[in-house]
């Protein structure tokens, strides 16, 4: 367009104009597009609320830091305070921890050639005295470092404190070094590797795939499945300033999310980090603020013990690893296991289709150990002494049984709206009989006997009281169906109860007061 106009191009007014086509095909197109958006806004919408829980899964977690921190050092020898300079690598800040935690030294304080013998306390408003009748022969402060010999000694200058039997000289008590000595530790990485598993569905994977570039640093935005981590990074992310937490040290959380749709036309399955700053930056001075620990390393001196005791401030790096966690349903009339990892969306559980895994093989050595109560009962007279397979007539219908029933026996779930999809499930995919009239149900789910024996088996000492027994012997009976249906014990812990066999265990042990709280995560 020319830079320069005319009066006529000043003197003009745009708009669009509005053409109405009348057509069948563009009108369906045009709704068909509206109702895609509307939908997928609403899903959206939806999926990020309902029933999004994220629970801890199987996993290990293999962690190494790398860095190298020159660190300037106040000495005293011989009466004259002296600059050391020394280089700290990872053997020399990093403590081995246990669980998924580790831990880099920021700043310390040394006292160094301590030997046993006897010394004056380290002089406080608790251990100065004046004469040997402030002090107590024998008597061990838990607060002090030593036994005290009952004598007033000289400290320095005219202070005195009560003499210990104790590592000498005892440790000063002083404010931890400002700025930290290992300020540096910043610039650490930590590469961090963790696999997962997905009990019972043999799916397994991890964070670092093959191929993935090893020489990345980890960025929210620009770099987020990189797993190598500077620590000064870390701090940003949780709005701290690293130098200031290195002084007294502090407890960081890294989060693992591994958020995974396991169904077989839509596999993602790949971790997302965050950070958390686990300990309590608000406490006052006065309640141990920050992290911290005493060691020492012992050597020895013209035969003499000795040691270098340390008080090591650093960070603790704590980290949890969740996922979506799955759940395995097992209906009577079907030979496979269903493995659900989907959310739920507000559908009964009984509709949801899952993925089909197969039953574990049965171990029959195991049935030996089954109590004894199975062969147990003589045959009562007018029953038939054969054990009768599940019938095939459905149960007849109870008033209460929801629409998403096919046994007839099951009850509305107790539970609040939101998690009441998880309990919607019945024991069988068509209808029929309930698996709560199979003899082997009474036999091995409902027998008091049985669950007695299977407690004291595993708490011989249990005492059974009668408030705490039913709530004992319900949870038994909860794991001896969970443990029949499916085998396998990763399985067990992540089976949903179908209702009616859920409201039948809970009919014959009830809870007193209150109401039942339902399937929680074994994690
Ligand atoms: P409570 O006794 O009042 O706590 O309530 P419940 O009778 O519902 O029992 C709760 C306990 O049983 C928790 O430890 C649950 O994890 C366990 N539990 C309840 N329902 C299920 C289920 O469907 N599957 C599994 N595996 N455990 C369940
Ligand atoms: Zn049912
Ligand atoms: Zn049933």
């Amino acid at each position: 367009m020319p830079a320069c106009c005319s009066c006529s191009d000043v003197f003009q007014y745009e708009t669009t104009k509005v053409t109405r086509i009348q057509s069948m095909n563009y009108g369906t197109i045009k709704w068909f597009f509206h109702v895609i958006v509307f939908s997928y806004v609403s899903f959206a919408l939806v999926s990020d609320k309902l029933y999004q829980r994220k629970e801890p899964v199987i996993s290990s977690v293999h962690t190494k830091v790398k860095g190298i921190a020159e660190v300037k050092e106040e000495i005293m020898e011989n009466g004259v305070k002296k600059l050391v300079h020394s280089v700290f690598d990872t053997a020399d800040y990093t403590f081995p921890l246990q669980g998924n935690s580790f831990f880099v030294m920021t700043n310390f304080l040394k006292t160094e050639g301590q030997e046993q013998r006897l010394c004056p306390e380290y002089p406080t408003r608790r251990t100065l005295c004046s004469s040997d009748r402030g002090c107590k022969k024998g008597w061990m402060d838990p607060q002090s470092k030593g036994i005290q010999t009952g004598r007033c000694v000289v400290y320095e200058g005219n202070r005195k404190t009560c003499e210990v039997s104790a590592w000498c000289p005892i440790e000063a008590v002083g404010e931890a070094p400002r700025p930290a000595l290992l300020n540096s530790a910043e610039n650490f990485t930590v590469l961090i590797k963790n696999n997962i598993d997905f009990p019972g569905h043999n799916y397994t994977t991890r964070n670092i795939l093959p191929g993935l570039n090893i020489t990345c640093t980890f960025h929210k935005t620009q770099n987020p499945q990189c797993p190598i981590f500077r620590l000064g990074d870390i701090f940003r992310e949780t709005g701290d300033n690293f130098s200031d937490v290195a002084i007294q040290g502090g407890i960081m959380g890294i989060e693992i999310y591994w958020d995974c749709n396991l169904d077989r036309w839509f596999h993602h399955c790949r971790p997302k980090y965050s950070f958390r700053r686990l300990d309590d930056k608000t406490t006052n001075v006065s309640l141990y603020p920050g992290y911290n620990f005493r060691y020492a390393k012992y050597y020895k001196e013209n035969n003499v013990e000795k040691r270098t005791l340390i008080k090591v401030f650093g960070i603790r790096f704590d980290i949890l690893v969740f996922g979506t966690t799955l759940k395995y349903v097992s209906f009577v009339d079907e030979s496979h296991i269903r493995m659900v990892n989907q959310k739920l969306l507000g559908r009964s559980l009984q509709d949801v289709k899952g993925q089909e895994v197969p039953r574990p093989a049965m171990d029959f050595t195991d049935l030996s150990k089954l109590p004894l109560a199975l062969h147990d009962p003589p045959p009562i007279p007018g029953q038939p002494g054969e054990m009768q397979p599940l019938r095939e007539e459905a149960t007849p219908r109870s008033r209460d049984s929801p629409v998403w029933c096919q046994c007839g026996s099951c009850l509305p779930s107790q539970l609040p709206k939101s998690h009441r999809c998880l309990e919607e499930l019945c024991c069988r995919k068509k209808p029929g009989a309930c698996i709560t009239t199979s003899e082997l149900f009474r036999k091995l789910v409902l027998s008091r006997h049985v669950l007695q024996f299977l407690l004291l088996y595993q708490e011989p000492l249990l005492a059974l009281d009668v408030d705490s027994t039913n709530s004992r012997l319900r949870h038994c009976a909860y794991r001896c169906y969970a443990t029949w249906r499916f085998g396998s014990q990763d399985m067990a812990d992540f089976a949903i109860l179908p209702s009616c066999c859920r409201w039948r265990i809970r009919k014959e042990f009830p809870k007193s007061e209150g109401q039942y709280s339902g399937f929680k995560s074994p994690y």
